[in-house]
């Protein structure tokens, strides 16, 4: 059986076709200093119980006291993924057991989270759009971590993580297939490093999945699905999906049922495994929580956010096609970080004298981003400027220096650093414009070779070799036009 799900496209099975159905709740840790009921510090890495308040630990009589730049950060969120924002709503009790989880409950929303409906548009590939719903955004708070491996006859719990804020983001089942899942959680961490509201790090576990699957006959009502615990990296994403659709198939046409259960994958082995029965939401007795009032806030503060957001990468995508003449393509890649994009407009922007958009992409995409992927480098660090490359680009576009010798020219920039037009007239990186002295080599090129010359009249395929030897004379300093134009001129072809 071949379950390698291409986007929309029916998996083969024994006994006829099976479409796949993904819906994901993904969680993001919300960018803030302080936790989403405590002032307790947020950042990463600390020794373990270092970044830990009296609330984090629950201690008896402490009161949880909302954190609003958190709530801030959520509103923005929903807005982003254009969904409607609810004036009021409310924190409830999620009642369960677990050592790191010493309230014995979370806090988190349920019955009226703080966000509502949204849509996200995904590129699955470069001719293939899909619009994922959002079936809500609500805020929770983190559990802490349990240490297993420090001890062989202990473990250990370390609340850092305790009480952290996250924004559990709930899609609706309009996935179908590992392709389009994976292409949404990178759509939806793209958006959410535009708006500042979460870093996306999925291996220190920012960002993070629980994948439910399901299949069924095309056309049938939606399947029994199961639920994949906490995939934190969007390849595993997909491998969990092709992995559970293909269990599920195997047992559905061997004429079996799906239990509904929370599973978890194995990457190593490439399976997922069942992890406990599916608990249903009467299991948590959740009830709102008696500490916090209702969360309110009024029009004009979403208003006020909403007219604050940055320019998400939908629209900033299609200003840049529309703008610099960009291929759709070479759009996606530049809106895919901020800071690419803002390196790319730097770079076209010039000083006031906007420069060719397609040229200028092309610099960014093949040479600056192709260098610092094999260097292993970031934009912020690089050693070449958007300002440096701009200047490459304006003496390609004067004529003073070939493609060929911008890319010589980026090279010495990048190792050397050095204004572009003040290196290229040092090392005398120039291209050779002047007329008469490309004419006078092409006529002694085609004076030492005359049976070529003869050759090359009746057929004009040999006219490169000609370009070849002049440029190989002139040191690839002639003008590859002018040097065709003049062959062409002195064979009369
Ligand atoms: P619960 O609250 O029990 O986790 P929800 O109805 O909130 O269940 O759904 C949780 C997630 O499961 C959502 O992302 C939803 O899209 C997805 N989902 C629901 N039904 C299915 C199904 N049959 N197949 C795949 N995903 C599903
Ligand atoms: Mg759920």
């Amino acid at each position: 059986m071949n379950i390698e799900s291409s986007p929309r496209k029916l998996v083969k099975g024994a006994t006829g076709d099976w479409e796949i159905v993904v819906g994901l709740e993904v969680h993001a840790q919300v960018i803030s200093n302080a936790k989403l009921f405590s002032g307790a510090s947020t950042a990463f890495g600390g020794e373990p119980n270092s970044h830990v308040s009296l609330v984090d630990a629950a201690m008896p009589g402490m009161l949880p006291v909302v954190n609003e730049e958190c709530v801030r950060q959520a509103i923005r969120t929903g807005l982003g993924l254009k969904a409607s924002i609810n004036l009021s709503s409310v924190f409830d009790r999620k009642n369960y057991f677990y050592p790191d989880l010493p309230q014995g409950y979370q806090i988190s929303q349920y019955k009226n989270p703080i966000v509502g409906e949204g849509e996200v548009s995904v590129d699955v590939t470069a001719t293939e759009t899909i619009a994922v719903g959002i079936e809500r955004l609500h805020l929770e708070q983190d559990a802490g971590k349990s240490l297993h491996d420090r001890n062989p006859a202990t473990s250990f719990v370390d609340l850092n993580r305790s009480g952290v804020a996250l924004m559990e983001i709930v899609t609706r089942p309009d996935i179908r297939s590992a392709e389009e899942a994976k292409a949404f959680v990178a759509k939806l961490r793209t958006i959410l490093r535009y708006l500042g509201t979460c870093d996306g790090d999925m291996e220190k576990g920012s960002l993070r999945a629980d994948v439910n699957v399901s299949v069924r006959r095309p056309g049938e009502p939606l399947g029994t699905r199961c639920e994949i615990k906490n995939v934190n990296s969007i390849r595993f994403i997909g491998q969990a999906i092709d992995a559970e659709a293909r269990r599920q198939i195997l047992i559905l046409e061997d004429g079996g049922k799906i239990e509904q259960e929370t599973r978890l994958f194995d990457p190593a082995r490439g399976e997922t495994r069942s992890m406990r029965t599916k608990e249903e939401a009467h299991d948590y007795r959740y009830f709102p929580d008696p500490d916090l009032l209702p969360l309110q806030f009024d029009e004009a503060y979403v208003a006020a956010l909403a007219a604050a957001l940055p320019e998400l990468p939908d629209a900033k995508k299609a200003r840049f096609i529309a703008q610099y003449g960009l291929s759709p393509y070479d759009a996606d890649v530049l809106v895919g970080e901020r800071a690419a994009a803002d390196f790319f407009e730097d770079v076209v922007g010039g000083n006031g004298q906007p420069r060719d958009g397609k040229a200028a992409a092309n610099w960014v995409i093949n040479e600056f981003f192709g260098r610092l992927n094999r260097e292993g480098g970031d934009i912020a660090t690089a050693p070449i400027s958007a300002a440096q490359i701009g200047g490459i680009i304006d003496l390609i576009t004067e004529g003073e220096i070939s493609g060929k010798m911008g890319k010589d020219l980026f090279d010495i920039v990048w190792t050397e650093g050095g204004d572009p037009r003040a290196i290229a007239k040092e090392r005398g990186l120039t291209q050779m414009t002047d007329a008469a002295a490309i004419e006078s080599v092409v006529d002694a090129v085609v004076a030492a070779n005359p049976e070529k010359a003869a050759q090359a009249k009746a057929k004009p395929a040999m006219l490169g070799w000609f370009v070849g030897q002049v440029m190989k004379q002139t040191s690839g300093r002639a003008n590859p036009q002018a040097v065709n134009a003049a062959i062409r001129a002195k064979l009369g072809t």
